[in-house]
């Protein structure tokens, strides 16, 4: 079963010591990093975020970009899902899965559930604010759902799509009322904004500052220099970071002391 295989390989990484927490958030821009070489960049453009490897100096790099322009929830869900491509998660099932025929993209999808919501503690959760609601029937009211999905947007640091989907896949939901529930969420924006702000739940629609990285210079130049990446992200990035083409100050000068 593909869902085993992905449990099993997140269990695998979690005793190497690459996953610390059980509840990741953030966390998975630091595990990102670590893999590869990452680049934030705020783009007016759709696209969350890619991976792409290519050879540098005759090493095979990993590259991953995330566009800052979304907020930090759909960041976090971009960087889970891109570390699922650089640790090739797709061919791990395959290797140990034979009657898997899943596309990639639809495994990276659910490693990247399984990496952000794990099973055990998104049961807990849902379990703790349904006893929280006293809620006893089978029929939720509006205002309930999206108090409940805002609550764990803000626990596990996940988009809206993210936490109803998973609601289907532990069988809280049926799979074809997915968007009905997406639907019914999305038109209770101006109470989810309430929520946010009543509860104080500070992990949710934040747009991030400017982020560093201690070789980024470097990094920015090789991806210069090997024309992977449009000048225009080069020049955004560059931007971004503060960082002008000719930063090196070496000049010697003289001064009485
Ligand atoms: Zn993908």
């Amino acid at each position: 079963m593909m869902v085993e295989q992905i449990q099993k390989f997140i269990e695998e990484k979690r005793d190497e010591g690459k996953i610390i927490n059980s509840i990741i958030r953030d966390d998975v821009f630091s595990i990102l990093e670590k893999e590869c070489t990452v680049l934030y960049y705020y783009l007016d453009d759709a696209i969350e975020g890619f991976h792409i490897s290519k050879p540098v100096r005759g090493e095979q790099k990993q590259f991953v970009f995330i566009n800052t322009q979304k907020v930090l929830q759909e960041q976090v869900w971009t960087a889970g899902h891109e570390l699922g491509h650089v640790w090739k998660v797709d061919q791990y099932v395959k290797n140990n899965c034979a009657n898997c025929s899943e596309d990639i993209e639809t495994i990276i999808g659910k490693f990247t559930a399984e990496l952000l919501m794990p099973k055990e503690n998104f049961r807990a959760e849902i379990q703790t604010k349904l006893t929280e609601y006293q809620y006893k029937g089978t029929v939720m009211s509006q205002e309930m759902m999206i108090e409940l999905v805002t609550y764990l947007m803000n626990f596990f640091a996940v988009p809206e799509k993210a936490i109803i989907r998973r609601f289907s896949e532990l069988g809280y939901i049926k799979r074809e009322h997915i968007e009905v529930y997406l639907d019914s969420f999305r038109a209770g924006t101006d109470y989810y904004k309430k929520i946010i702000t009543e509860k104080q739940y500070t992990r949710l629609d934040k747009t991030r500052e400017v982020y560093s990285m201690g070789n980024i210079h470097e990094d920015i130049l090789q991806l210069e220099k090997k024309e992977l990446v449009k000048s225009k992200y080069v020049k955004h990035v560059r931007e971004m970071f503060h960082i002008d083409d000719n930063p090196k100050l070496q000049e010697q000068l003289q001064f009485e002391g």
